[in-house]
């Protein structure tokens, strides 16, 4: 029997804290965790899925616009913010529930509490102190804000999820994932929205093409105002008064910052412990995941790597596995991450864009199309789909899918299993399509175009 009151404590109940936990339980390791706020986290609670659930809603003003091309003669119905907000909480409370229950039922041990650390195996939880052999910390990020005059009245996508009523207007700040996707669902709700970026193409890090386009339609969608940023916001008490860079001035009901999130590194006691801290604030960790205290080790949004649910979810197995289980596991693979933004029309891409390709040396052939949806011939929506291969000359390899379109997220996890398996230019050729798909022309695209240089 170990000296330690636990074999592994965690901290912090999100998607990486509760898989680690209960994969760990479930290789007989004695299991404590802590979590002070709310079981699965960011993603949960404040993220990917009330997110999901806002965009849903928002997708219903696109359907009932484009049933009138198809018959359909009923004029919009009227949205209600508050039934939305409400049944959303519902779902989340339901969900916060089946997490604490899924880790109950693995056998671990709930403290509900602010944990700090004491030194390299012990753990205050305010009323007690536990020790643990191993200690892993899942705490997640937060919301981060830029340090301007007024940034008291600036909301970030914490609180957007709890707003009582559906704002008029809004001014969303930020040119990133939640950006973009705020955008997308409130200017659909009906609220006038306007986004800010600083930059001059949307979603810096994604295709330049795809950023090129998705730029474009949301010109349509939204008030773009591109290469300029928020300097004061002052509270005139009817609206908020904003300020930019260029001297130009808005007047809105809320202001939204999407500016990015930060490792939630303080006050866990990091200063007892020889754990360090990189660029961010993000906890160093090795390929283990083992932080610079070897008996502690970190995941998910805290070591600031890719900040996905999923990635969180693998790499809180890769450490459970790799502590507990006798057996060979799989080392953490960074390559060929599918992700989505769900916009609209969504965002989805797996692999490499056609720059990092060309930065990694590879000749390139790239093939890409811009299509009308079969869908939007009656419905009469301006909204084309954008599909771009980045393929290897060489090896005719497929490095890189990139796609807009309604459901793009539903259609890349398939090709990144490809990508996965090394498919060729030529497997995507010899695989007959599904007519009528968009994801068909992924497999039938046939004309280059000329490499960026
Ligand atoms: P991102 O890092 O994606 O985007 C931050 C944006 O804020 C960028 O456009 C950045 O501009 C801008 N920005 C940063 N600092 C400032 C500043 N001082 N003034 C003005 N603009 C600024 O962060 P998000 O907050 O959108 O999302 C955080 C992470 O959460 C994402 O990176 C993603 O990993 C994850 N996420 C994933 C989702 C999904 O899977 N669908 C959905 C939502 C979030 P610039 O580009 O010039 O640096």
């Amino acid at each position: 029997m170990s000296a330690f009151d636990y074999d592994f404590f965690v901290i912090g109940a999100g998607s990486g804290g509760v898989r680690a936990s209960r994969i760990a339980a479930s290789l007989g390791a004695r299991v404590g965790v802590a979590e002070e706020r709310y079981f699965g986290g960011t993603c949960v609670n404040v993220g990917c899925v009330p997110k999901k659930l806002f965009s849903y809603a928002a997708h219903f003003a696109d359907d009932f616009e484009d049933s009138r091309g198809f018959g359909w003669q009923a004029s919009k119905p009227p949205f209600d913010w508050p039934t939305l907000i409400k049944n959303k909480d519902i779902e989340i409370n339901r969900l916060n529930g089946i997490y604490k229950s899924l880790l109950e039922k693995a056998g671990v041990t709930i403290h509900e509490c602010r944990a700090r650390l004491l030194d390299a195996h012990t753990i205050d939880l305010g009323d007690q102190t536990v020790t643990a052999d191993k200690i892993l910390l899942a705490v997640g990020g937060w919301p981060w804000l830029p340090d301007i005059p007024g940034r008291e009245h600036v909301l970030s996508s914490n609180e957007i999820f709890h707003l009582q009523q559906l704002p008029e207007s809004i001014l969303i700040q930020g040119g990133g994932y939640i950006a973009v996707e705020f955008a997308s669902i409130f200017s659909r709700l009906g609220c006038e929205t306007t986004l800010i970026y600083r930059g001059d193409r949307l979603l810096r890090g994604f295709d330049d093409d795809v950023r090129q386009f998705i730029t474009v339609q949301f010109q349509h969608d939204v008030n773009l105002i591109l290469n300029d940023d928020i300097k004061e916001i002052n509270n005139n008490d009817k609206d908020l008064q904003v300020v930019l860079d260029s001297g130009n001035e808005l007047e809105v009901e809320t202001v939204m910052a999407a500016t990015g999130r930060t490792p939630l590194t303080a006050d866990l006691g990091l200063d007892k412990v020889s754990v360090e801290l990189g660029s961010n604030d993000a906890i160093k960790v090795n390929e283990q995941f083992q932080t610079h205290e070897p008996s502690i080790y970190a995941v998910g949004d805290v070591i600031d790597r890719v900040a996905l649910t999923p990635v969180a979810l693998a790499e809180g197995e890769f450490v459970a596995r790799s502590l507990f289980s006798k057996e060979k596991h799989r080392p953490m693979d960074y390559r060929n991450i599918a992700t989505a933004v769900f916009c609209h029309p969504n965002i989805a891409t797996v692999g490499l864009t056609e720059a990092e390709a060309l930065a990694a040396g590879h000749k390139l052939d790239i093939y890409q199309a811009t299509s009308k949806p079969l869908k939007h011939t009656l419905s009469g929506r301006d909204e084309p789909a954008f599909i771009k291969l980045v393929v290897d000359q060489d090896s005719d390899k497929v490095l890189g899918v990139h796609i807009v379109s309604q459901d793009a997220g539903e259609l890349v996890q398939g090709f990144a299993v490809a990508l996965n398996c090394g498919a060729t230019k030529a497997d995507f050729d010899r695989t007959i399509g599904i007519h009528p798909t968009l994801a068909e022309e992924v497999v039938t695209m046939r004309s280059k175009r000329e490499v960026n240089s």
